[in-house]
């Protein structure tokens, strides 16, 4: 069902953004609807769990590579959902996951990436952060909770860290989950509507949505200044929950495949240790 290749088409280009002019209810690289979608999703499970495996293999001998998905969206934009779609895929063992709350005493004591860069996936390992270091330049832009230089001051900071990790080893794949207002109050409703999501839902949510366009300004800007080549933004448009679920997943795949993974070499002599295994008594 794939035409040409999500990394290609959902890529953020360099310059201007204007959310607005970009459809959070697309399908790009996608032909077929809800259902071919929903089933097509598990079967990019085997060659994920396969290349990953690879990849932890070479994490386990002497490699040094790795991979970090960077989950952002507002709220019902569905984090939770790629974590338990997509993410779900994935082999545990290899994986690190990671959720940003609001920040503890400790870690406000510290620089913004302190605690960010605890949580950096080890070689072999795929990374995946559930919030990441640009809520300190979203939520903290929009609820000034910093000083307005120290948020500026953070635009570069990160395109420096981000920078690093790819030079250390790491393949940075940054999803930003697009919606409309208008989605987000439908999926708000929804879980008002639905005892099995009320728990999802907080009054302060709704306080939240209030802010929708400082926020969709601070996106903007985070979008704007720190699309590098290295670190570029993905914009998914997640108004429908199958797309955004399957592009995520095959976005994901793509640059796994793109590492071209194979399985490492022994650094021993098989022939010499099948010997000394053969001759035991
Ligand atoms: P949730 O992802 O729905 O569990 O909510 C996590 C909450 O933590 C959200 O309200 C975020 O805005 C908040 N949060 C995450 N990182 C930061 C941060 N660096 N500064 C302030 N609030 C944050
Ligand atoms: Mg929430």
């Amino acid at each position: 069902m794939t035409s040409a290749s999500v990394r290609e088409l959902l890529r953020l280009p360099a310059g201007p953004v204007d959310l607005s002019t970009l459809d959070s209810r697309g399908t790009p690289g996608f032909d077929g609807g809800k259902k071919e979608a929903k089933e097509e999703l598990p079967e990019l499970g085997p060659e994920l769990a396969d290349l990953q495996e690879k990849l932890f293999a070479e994490g386990y001998t002497d490699g040094t590579r790795r991979v970090l998905l960077v989950l952002q969206g507002m709220d019902t934009s569905g984090k939770g959902g790629v974590l338990s779609h997509v993410v779900g895929l994935l082999d545990p063992s290899g994986m690190h996951l990671k959720s940003f709350k609001k920040p503890t005493e400790e870690e406000l004591a510290h620089d913004f990436l302190w605690r960010i860069e605890r949580d950096v996936p080890a070689a072999g390992q795929v990374g995946i952060f559930d919030r990441s270091h640009y809520e300190d330049v979203l939520v903290v832009k929009v609820h000034q909770l910093a000083p307005a230089a120290e948020v500026e001051r953070r635009y570069g900071a990160i395109n420096d860290f981000e920078k690093r990790l790819a030079e250390t080893g790491t393949t940075i794949v940054k999803c930003f989950l697009h919606i409309s207002k208008e989605t987000q109050k439908e999926r708000l409703l929804a879980r008002l509507d639905d005892p099995t999501k009320q728990w999802k839902f907080k009054p302060g949510d709704v306080d939240e949505r209030g802010f929708w366009d400082e926020y969709q300004a601070a996106y903007t800007t985070a979008l704007e200044r720190c699309n590098t080549d290295v670190a570029p933004w993905y914009v998914i448009p997640s108004g429908r929950k199958w797309y955004r679920n399957w592009a995520i997943g095959q976005l994901l795949l793509e640059h796994l495949r793109g590492l071209d993974l194979d399985w490492p070499a022994p650094d021993y002599d098989v022939a010499e240790q099948r010997a000394r295994l053969e001759k035991e008594q």
